[in-house]
């Protein structure tokens, strides 16, 4: 202290006490003297005040400090304190307290703290003290709390703690907010609480209360509870629980006003359920899959669908996917996973599920992720289920149709091709070698023609099955349409295995077959190729299988041809012949011979048949048995047929005039020639009507083949010709199929017995007993019989003792020119005389 001069020694020492310590003390002290101005003041008054010690020293007012101070910038712009009625006001409660407590804000940001006390006798002394730190540490204290209270209320978010010993409950500012109510308003205890749970939140916080032998417990749940004003909220609590003797003690614990949260949930649940009924309601089943977890969700209709009642399926995806039938499964989980992935926009399979009763039903599952992780992870996936077995059994129907025979159920040509394809890759695979076997049933239009269609079915049923039973379950055999089949043999090591097969089919079919009452006998001819031996190529197996079959039919039927190079040399001689035919009859490479038929009574030949030759200008004489066929199935037997009728119409013509007046002349009809477009036109009969002929001047040939096609007019155009006068003759009879009885309704005039039962005619054959039955049989329904192919004298007599009408052969004469054939019969006449006189 300075300036402190009255002291005694004894109070030297007190004084000398003081000194240091007002010295030593941080805080500032100031003596005024009776008229108000500083006397004394310690060396840390100026500093904490910031003014100079000298302007202290020279003994300034108060209001003289003052003023220094806010010149300078102190108290920050508040008024001058001497002027603020606050700064006495305090000073009520101790008279001698000038100012209590009062704040004085320096011009650098520090606050002082500034006591004023009125001395005993006259004066004041005042102390300052640094009081900035506690002044922050006050501010940033208030802050906290407002910005703890400003987050609470953000996060509707409060504290809550019940001391269960006492029955003292505790809200902070935040509780009361979400309870919509004030301190002031309220006042929480256990009993003041209780109407604010609802019954089962009430159960649920008592059941919160479990005892766990730890001294603390935690508890955690969502809660529905009741305002003060009485509104319905939801409040999340979590929290620990203190336990003392196994009894609750105390609870703290945070709520959270979650209504928000759970009124969207909600809606969303609600809005969840709508789009599932409405998906229901369409019939599709719904799923919801829990991605991570693989727990699935499987809608009543999803359930039902396949027969289940509402839990009978363990709700994971394991579970249903273990009713996937297992060649649909891998499909269906590559799918799944690449929508989950995100490779695919949608997911999408269609798949067989096992049904409760064992039945599969076929599937459109249909789908979509609908919630994904930061990384990208699905997590959440829902789609349907649509029962598309209708469609798809629709579906295998049609692909059923397209590659099956509906009448034999086997395979047909477009499944057959297929098969082949896949059984030469196999064979390149392997080494193995296959055959191919077209297969052709013989005489089998006329069963059909003769006893029905219906009947014709039974047989191909049965043929297919006859021919299967030959094969093993590997090899397949196909219909072709019609008769025609095929079999397609693998897995062989060579050729051989054939040996036995082939035999055992043709045994097969010739074996007879019984379609109602009737016993019939078809036989079957056979075209064999073997890949890899004939070629490499599936067309030219096909090809090389159909050239086997027409050489197999061509020697005679009921036999079995492999494909060999010569056949395909023969085959492209066909096409030749075929390119050849087109020329020939322009070229003039035809004409027509005549063959004498012989009266057997008498001697006589009023008749012949007319037979066409071909001079090949290459390879000279070519039979007609050769190119008659080629000419059928190029189609010119029709101009060619036209042609030879020409020939043979001015020729009979010419001998009614020069050799008999009812010469007659065979002409030779393919069926194809039947095949008219308008059968009530007939360009024969024009013909001989312009030539002044009779219908009976010419005999028209058919086979029994014709008579069996009933369908193209054929009827009409043969009872045409009859009102014209012209004769039908049977060529070949009994090759075929026909009874004498069916042809009766033909009006056939002529049968002609063929060839193979003349050649052998010897007395006491069977061949010469069939003659016989035929003359008879013939006879008795008013038709003429010819021999064919008579070639001895023997053939003749024994043909003329049994009653037989004509004879043609080379007995008498080959096929010869119109010259020959006149001196022929000229000839015979002279002989006929002679014998006569
Ligand atoms: P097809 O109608 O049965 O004619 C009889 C065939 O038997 C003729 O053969 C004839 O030469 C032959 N032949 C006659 N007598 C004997 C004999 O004693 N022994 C033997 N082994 N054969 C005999 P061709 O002329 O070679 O005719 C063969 C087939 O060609 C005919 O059989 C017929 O189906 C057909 N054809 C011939 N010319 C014509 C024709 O102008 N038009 C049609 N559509 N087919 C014809
Ligand atoms: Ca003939
Ligand atoms: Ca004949």
């Amino acid at each position: 202290m300075v300036n402190v001069d009255s002291v005694t020694s004894a109070g030297q020492a007190v004084a000398d006490f003081w000194q240091t310590l007002l010295a030593s003390i941080s805080q500032g002290v100031c003596v005024f003297d009776a008229d108000g101005c500083v006397g004394q003041f310690n060396p840390c008054l100026p500093e904490l005040l910031d003014v100079p010690p000298e302007f202290l020293a020279s003994g300034p007012s108060l209001r003289e400090i003052y003023d220094f101070q806010m010149q300078r910038g102190d108290f920050a712009g508040a008024p001058h304190p001497l002027d603020q009625p606050t700064q006495q006001a305090s000073s009520d409660a101790d008279p001698a307290l000038v100012s209590e407590h009062c704040l004085r804000l320096r011009h650098l940001g520090r606050t002082l703290q500034v006591q004023t006390r009125r001395l005993p006798g006259a004066g004041l002394v005042q102390t300052v003290m640094d009081v900035s730190d506690y002044v922050q540490a006050e501010a940033g204290r208030k802050r906290a709390n407002q910005l703890l209270f400003a987050t609470q209320a953000l996060a509707e978010l409060g504290g809550w703690e019940v001391d269960l010993q006492h029955n003292q409950v505790t809200w902070t500012d935040g509780v009361y907010r979400i309870f919509e109510t004030t301190p002031q308003a309220f006042t929480p205890s256990l009993a003041t609480v209780r109407p604010l749970f609802t019954e089962e939140s009430l159960a649920i916080y008592e059941a919160s209360f479990q005892p766990s032998g730890q001294p603390t417990s935690t508890h955690e749940f969502e809660i529905e509870m009741l305002t003060l004003k009485g509104r319905r909220i939801w409040l999340h609590s979590r929290g620990t629980t203190t336990w003392e003797n196994d009894r609750p003690v105390k609870r703290t614990a945070i709520v959270q006003d979650i209504t928000r949260r759970k009124q969207t949930e909600m809606a969303l649940r609600d809005s969840e359920a709508r789009w599932k009924l409405a998906l229901e309601s369409v019939g599709d089943g719904v799923w919801d899959l829990q991605v991570q977890s693989g727990e699935q969700y499987l809608s009543p209709n999803l359930l039902r669908m396949y027969g289940y009642d509402d839990g009978e399926l363990q709700s994971s995806v394991a579970e249903l996917d273990a009713l996937v039938h297992p060649e649909d499964l891998g499909r269906l989980q590559l799918d799944r996973q690449a929508h989950l992935d995100g490779i695919t926009l949608t997911y999408s399979n269609e798949h067989r599920v096992l049904c409760k009763d064992g039945n599969w039903k076929w599937v459109h599952s249909r789908g979509m992720v609908i919630s994904r992780d930061a990384q990208g992870r699905a997590l959440r996936m829902l789609g349907t289920h649509a029962d598309i077995t209708e469609r798809k059994t629709a579906d295998a129907l049609v692909w059923q149709q397209a590659h099956f025979d509906a009448l034999t159920g086997l395979p047909n040509r477009r499944l057959m091709r297929e098969r082949l394809i896949q059984e030469i890759k196999k064979c390149r695979r392997s080494g193995h070698k296959l055959a191919l076997l077209f297969i052709d049933l013989d005489h089998f239009k006329e069963v059909n023609d003769t006893l029905g269609h219906d009947r014709g079915d039974e047989l191909l049923v049965e043929a297919a099955q006859r021919i299967q039973r030959c094969l093993r379950e590997t090899d397949t055999v196909a219909r072709m349409g019609g008769d025609e089949f095929t079999v397609i043999i693998t897995g062989m090591a060579d050729e051989a295995n054939l040996q036995s097969i082939l035999p055992k089919l043709l045994n097969t079919l010739s074996a007879s077959f019984q379609l109602g009452l009737d016993q019939v006998f078809v036989s079957a001819s056979m075209g064999v190729t073997v890949y890899p031996t004939d070629t490499l190529e599936v067309d030219d197996l096909l090809k090389n299988a159909d050239q086997a079959l027409y050489v197999a039919k061509a020697a005679g039927r009921n036999r079995f041809s492999f494909f060999t190079p010569a056949l395909q040399e023969a085959a492209m001689q066909r096409a030749q012949l075929t390119h050849d035919l087109r020329a020939a009859l322009p070229a003039q490479e035809f004409r027509v011979v005549y063959q004498p038929i012989v009266t057997l009574a008498t001697g006589k030949i009023h008749k012949a048949e007319a037979l066409i030759r071909w001079q090949h200008p290459k390879r000279g004489l070519i039979s007609p048995a050769e190119f008659i066929p080629v000419a059928e199935s190029s189609g010119l037997i029709v101009e060619l047929g036209e042609w030879i009728f020409a020939q043979a119409a001015a020729q009979v013509k010419n001998w009614r005039a020069e050799l008999h007046p009812e010469f007659q002349v065979s002409v030779n009809k393919s069926p194809l020639q039947f095949e008219n477009p308008n059968p009530n036109h007939i360009p024969w009969i024009d013909q001989l009507r312009v030539l002044g002929l009779p219908g009976e001047s010419v005999v028209v040939e058919i086979t029994e083949g014709l008579l069996l096609s009933t369908s193209n007019g054929v009827v009409e155009q043969l009872l045409k010709l009859r009102d014209e006068g012209i004769n039908v003759s049977l060529d070949d009879f009994g090759t075929g199929y026909s009874s004498l009885s069916y042809l009766q309704k033909f009006d056939i005039d002529f049968i002609k017995i063929d060839q193979s039962f003349v050649r052998h005619l010897k007395a006491g054959t069977t061949d010469l007993v069939l003659c016989q039955a035929i003359i008879a049989m013939a006879h008795a329904l008013g038709m003429k019989v010819i021999a064919e192919g008579v070639e001895t004298a023997e053939q003749r007599d024994l043909l003329k003792a049994a009653g037989c009408d004509y004879a043609q052969g080379y007995f008498y004469s080959r096929p010869v020119n119109p010259a020959e054939f006149e001196a022929m019969v000229q000839r015979s006449e002279q002989a006929l005389d002679s014998v006569k006189t």
